[in-house]
């Protein structure tokens, strides 16, 4: 494979586990004829970009460049460009490719084909080096897999629905969530609070289960009908057994059997948050009430387009505080205490 014509952006690296985040240079490939180039307004701080720049996942390849929740506007087309202009205003999140032929991309569900492309961290197929994601001023995308932004959504504050919004609507859809039913969102974090906005939306009775006492009133700003406390107990065995369906959405290990329990018969939980150490499971509390356990990743391209459009159509963004690039490496630390309201977004200017 001969190395494609590239050009150098202006990026946040992490050159090991240990070192913080720090200016660097990266190379894009010049766009082929189905590439998008986007000039990268605002990207998200997912926690995932945590894991991954600390290797706590164990296949990081350093230097790595984290970022999956991209926006910004289109400055440059492939001949071949169908769907996208100059000028546009897309997203790009935590996919850039895939094989598109197995049964998986055929039915829309790139994220579980076996050949997919992450944004970062994956094999570069043109570059033929690791995948470089969004702390960058500009990415180059193929057009399958660049997403547009309705018009009427704050820009930055619509970051996070790239993988935030994904990866929280994809499992509320896939299990019907919806009026009725006694939906359970653990963690005000970044997936956490778009959880708790889109099972609302569902129409479902939303329940939040926090560490935090001080979010509190934050949940029921963003749209739980209750919030509790996790650590309080006579707060969580009142709840006892009366779940259809819960989310869970911590980044860091605890402890999964005291959410079980709160699960009717045939109840769902469902893992999001992905820690980097496994999570013990007591088998007595699934047996009794056939309780199931399930993980769901992001979303695929269709869904990641539908979910943009309920939100363009339900005016539903993420709550953000807006953070320079040079800020990242404090962000992060705030982001390890549960102290982010609700999502670091970088203002993509403060990089030039
Ligand atoms: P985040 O903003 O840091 O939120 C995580 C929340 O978990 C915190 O705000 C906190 O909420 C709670 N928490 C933290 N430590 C805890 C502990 N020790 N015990 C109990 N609760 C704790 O993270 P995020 O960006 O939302 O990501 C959450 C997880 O999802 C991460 O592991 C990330 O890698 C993963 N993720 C998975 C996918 C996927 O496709 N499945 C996609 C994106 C991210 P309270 O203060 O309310 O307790
Ligand atoms: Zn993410
Ligand atoms: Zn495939």
């Amino acid at each position: 494979m001969s190395k494609p014509v590239c050009y150098s952006t202006k990026a946040f690296s992490a050159v090991s586990a240990s070192s913080p985040l720090s200016a660097a240079v990266i190379e894009r490939r010049v766009p082929t004829a189905t590439d998008v180039q986007i000039q990268i307004l605002y990207c998200g701080v997912c926690h995932s970009d945590l894991h991954f720049a600390r290797n706590e996942w164990h296949f990081t390849q350093y230097p790595a460049v984290p970022g999956h929740e991209i926006v910004g506007h289109v400055t440059a087309v492939g001949g071949g460009v169908k769907k996208f202009k100059v000028g546009d205003t897309v997203g790009v999140g935590c996919l850039v490719d895939s094989c598109r032929t197995c049964p998986d991309c055929r039915n829309g569900l790139e994220q579980f084909c076996s050949n997919m492309v992450m944004t970062y961290g994956s094999m570069d197929k043109h570059l033929g080096t690791p995948t470089l994601g969004g702390y960058a001023q500009s990415i180059v995308v193929t057009e399958d897999f660049v997403l547009r932004i309705p018009a009427n959504l704050n820009l930055a504050a619509a970051a996070p629905l790239l993988c935030a919004g994904i990866t929280t609507y994809s499992p509320l859809r896939n299990w019907k969530v919806g009026p009725g039913q006694k939906v359970g969102i653990i963690g005000l974090g970044g997936l956490g609070h778009m959880a708790v906005k889109f099972a609302k939306a569902f129409g479902a009775h939303v329940v939040l289960f926090t560490t935090s006492p001080s979010k509190v009133v934050d949940g029921k700003r963003v749209g739980a009908h209750e919030v509790v406390v996790s650590t309080n107990e006579p707060q969580m065995a009142a709840q006892a057994g009366t779940f259809d369906f819960i989310l869970d959405a911590v980044s860091a290990t605890h402890d999964l059997n005291a959410y079980l329990n709160l699960l009717k018969r045939d109840g769902h939980l469902v893992l999001v948050g992905a820690p980097a150490e496994p999570l013990p499971l007591a088998a007595f509390p699934l047996l009794f009430r056939r309780r199931s356990v399930s993980g769901s990743l992001i979303g695929g391209l269709p869904e990641t387009q539908e979910m943009l459009d309920f939100c363009g159509k339900h005016n539903i963004t993420s709550d953000i505080e807006m953070i320079r690039m040079d800020q990242i490496n404090t962000a992060y630390e705030r982001m390890l205490k549960s102290d982010v309201k609700y999502r670091f977004v970088i203002d993509m200017a403060s990089l030039t």
